[in-house]
């Protein structure tokens, strides 16, 4: 039985004659060609479909921004938006693929042709037929693809006639984001929406192909209702038809993932759609989507390759191709160079200790710090720092100041600036040749210095840091490279953080499953604070496009950890914890943010941009006012009633009115 539904899982697998497909690297080349962030406006997006079968199974012939000189003495047959017309003489017709000129008829033969086309307003969506003819000499438009053919229509039909539009189309008329999500399928018709939404389409397709044909992994769904677990994110509740029980949206598939593993799925993959209820940040949403990854048998190494070689064969082919493995950093060494577990390491400006260098000082905030048991002395060399205004230091210091507490002092320690505080003077005089050869400093460069406890004060320069770079490169300079993926791991997380609300009491740093490092087991019985983890995170250009983790595959251990050092209530995952105890395989596994990914690859300004519907800032769809309330006889079955807050009269009366989309 078994050989039977293996082999014909296997023949599945395979091309009609019984070979294993494993598409050549070249054959990827010739179907995948994506073109860069920095589309030119009506432009298209061609080259974004592997086979060019666009037009198989619709009325069309041919798309709008195929059509070229090789296609001259063809009959065709589009399908497209009026993009504009121009004296009801040419009218430019407009699909995803591109645009392309139509010649509307001007003989009386044609009169019925030229009234449809003539009277169409803009972004009615039509059909034309007719001949593919060259441009007559003079007239080309180098400028659009299509520019040296135009269509001699013979037909048109009028599919759709478009109303007066709350914005225009057009991907240079700018608008604001509220307006574009309110109206988000018109925002959709924009070259660069289709692009990005194309271009991730693409990239998952690559990342399927690799992880299912190539390796062996097998894609499951995993319920969307599910229940509240301890640990992690804050979930959506969603009511039941029982009194006072409700499902939870899940934060992530990880529990799902691991009770894969149990059941011998031992390559899992998916394209996880998951639930936080975090209130707004500018880079995330409610929802969002995961590449969501578990294997059996596996560790740290082997999940860093398999990403690296799916990154690598995902990757758009006109970027330039990533060169693997990935560099590293312990989470330790990049708190200490960059103040951050995310370091953008795009550039250098490295936080550097130099507590030696002022040993002796006499400057009062320095000596301070150095008497205190933690205090350290750390710096930043901000290369052509002399480029930032003098209101420009003011504000990095007040910046310091408001959010962290921390003295930040500037140093010119070779450049002839003249406003050295009377501190940076006598620093120099003392500490000067030392400092300027540790830092290596040049006769541009100015250095940040603070002091105080190393997390606190590798914490601050390291927001400096970053606020250096944007200072500077709104001064001209460019400090990242537009065209540079700067990749990096970060591994030997802490396994527990103190918690935020009460330090006194610890979380996980990642979460409650991952395996703490092997030479530490024997910490999380005496100092469990002190413990590393098998939890490596993914950092692309200072964000975090990635996590996860070696997890606990020990029923006891898993128990210990939360129950005794996490305080959880153990109930709730009994489920996990007695699976654990049922022969479960060592695993490990890890999950790529797909839209953060996506947004990062093209270029886009927010992840709302590379989503076909997003939620608003404020988590509201706008185009439909989700959330939005219900009469309470509809919250009967779920036995809910509302409790409205004082203020909230108007919100109240609000019920089946209609929307005003906030702005
Ligand atoms: N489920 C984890 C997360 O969402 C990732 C993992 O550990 O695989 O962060």
């Amino acid at each position: 039985m078994l050989s039977c539904w293996l082999s014909r899982l296997c023949r599945g697998f395979s091309t009609p004659t019984g070979r294993i497909t494993h598409p050549s690297r070249d054959s990827l080349s010739r179907t995948l060609v994506l073109s860069s962030q920095g589309r030119i406006p009506g432009e298209g997006t061609e080259g974004l479909c592997p086979l060019n079968e666009f037009s198989s199974f619709v009325a069309r012939t041919n798309t709008c921004g195929e059509l070229r000189s090789s296609h001259l003495g063809q009959e065709v047959t589009l399908c497209g938006w009026i993009q504009y017309r121009r004296q009801n003489i040419f009218l430019v017709l407009r699909d995803f693929h591109g645009l392309v000129q139509v010649v509307i008829p001007q003989e009386e033969s044609a009169a019925a042709v030229r009234k449809i086309l003539c009277e169409a307003p803009v972004e009615s969506v039509v059909q034309v037929s007719g001949t593919v003819i060259s441009r007559p000499p003079g007239q080309e438009n180098p400028k659009m693809p299509t520019g040296e053919i135009e269509i001699k229509v013979k037909t048109a039909e009028l599919l759709n006639s478009c109303k007066k539009l709350p914005f225009e189309v057009k991907d240079f008329v700018k608008k604001t984001e509220a307006l574009r999500l309110q109206y988000r399928y018109l925002d959709l018709r924009s070259f660069q929406m289709q692009y990005n939404l194309r271009l991730r389409s693409q990239m998952v397709m690559k990342m399927r192909e690799y992880l299912c044909n190539l390796h062996g992994f097998v894609d499951i769904e995993t319920p969307t209702l599910f229940k509240r677990t301890p640990g992690g994110a804050k979930e959506f509740v969603i009511p039941s038809r029982e009194p006072g029980k409700f499902y939870c949206l899940p934060q992530s598939p990880q529990q799902f993932k691991q009770l894969l593993m149990v059941g011998g799925l031992d390559r899992y993959f998916q394209v996880a759609r998951c639930y936080r209820d975090e209130g707004s940040r500018p880079d995330r949403q409610p929802e969002f989507t995961q590449i969501d990854i578990e294997m059996s048998f596996v560790d740290q190494t082997g999940i860093q390759r398999l990403i690296e070689g799916l990154l690598q064969y995902s990757w758009p082919n006109d970027k330039d191709p990533l060169v693997v493995p990935f560099p590293s950093l312990t989470f330790a060494e990049a708190l200490a160079s960059y103040g951050t577990d995310k370091p953008d390491t795009r550039f250098g400006m490295k936080i550097i200790d130099i507590s030696d260098v002022f040993r002796n000082t006499e400057v009062g905030f320095l000596q301070d710090a150095l008497s205190k048991p933690q205090g350290t002395i750390k710096a930043i060399c901000i290369s052509e720092g002399t480029y930032l205004k003098r209101k420009d230091l003011e504000s990095i210091r007040k910046f310091a100041a408001d959010h962290f507490n921390q003295e930040v002092l500037p140093v010119f320690p070779k450049a002839s600036r003249n406003w050295n505080s009377p501190v940076a003077q006598s620093i120099l005089e003392e500490q000067g040749s030392e400092l300027i050869r540790l830092m290596e400093i040049r006769e541009d460069d100015v250095v940040l210095l603070t002091a105080g406890e190393h997390k606190k004060a590798c914490s601050v320069l390291g927001k400096l840091r970053l606020e250096c770079a944007d200072l500077l490169e709104a001064r001209g300079l460019v400090l990242r490279d537009p065209a540079l993926f700067s990749f990096l791991w970060v591994v030997d997380f802490p396994l527990f953080l103190p918690k935020e609300e009460n330090p006194g009491e610890l979380e996980s740093a990642h979460h409650p499953f991952t395996a703490p490092h092997p030479s530490d087991i024997q910490l999380l019985y005496t100092e469990p604070e002190k413990v590393r983890s098998l939890h490596y995170d993914l950092v692309l250009n200072g964000s975090e496009i990635g996590g996860g983790s070696i997890r606990i595959h020990d029923a006891e251990l898993q128990r210990y950890i939360l129950a005794t050092l996490l305080k959880e209530d153990v109930k709730l995952l009994s489920h996990l914890l007695q699976a654990l105890d049922f022969g479960a395989p060592p695993h490990g596994g890890i999950a790529l943010g797909l839209d953060r990914l996506i947004c990062l690859v093209t270029g886009a300004p927010s992840i709302r941009d590379v989503i076909a519907f997003p939620k608003s800032f404020r988590g509201h769809d706008l185009m439909s006012n989700a959330p939005d309330s219900l009469p309470p006889e509809e919250l009967k079955p779920y036995h809910i009633q509302v409790s409205w807050p004082a203020d909230s009269e108007a919100e109240k009366s609000s019920l089946n009115q209609p929307y005003c989309p906030e702005s």
